[in-house]
């Protein structure tokens, strides 16, 4: 498989994100925020290389505001 198939969806609940920014912090190679602050990143799409990173922002949002959908 290729590094570049993505296996993962992104999903951020922006009803309960408060912006804390820590995903953008910790894993700024998946999570990005918008000019207000909270995470723009619901629907990415993320590949194998970047699985880890995914799973480092979601377990450290405060909110819990961020899910991982498996692709596949
Ligand atoms: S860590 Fe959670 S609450 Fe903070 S910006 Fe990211 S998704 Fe939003």
């Amino acid at each position: 498989m290729s590094d570049e198939v993505a296996v993962l969806t992104v999903r951020v609940d922006r009803s309960i994100c408060a912006g804390h920014a820590l995903c953008a912090m910790r894993a700024p190679e998946v999570y990005e925020l918008d000019a207000e602050g909270f995470c723009a990143s619901d629907g990415r799409q993320v590949s194998a290389v970047l699985r880890q990173k995914a799973e480092l922002g979601a377990r450290i949002c405060p909110e819990a505001a961020i899910t991982l959908e498996e692709i596949g």
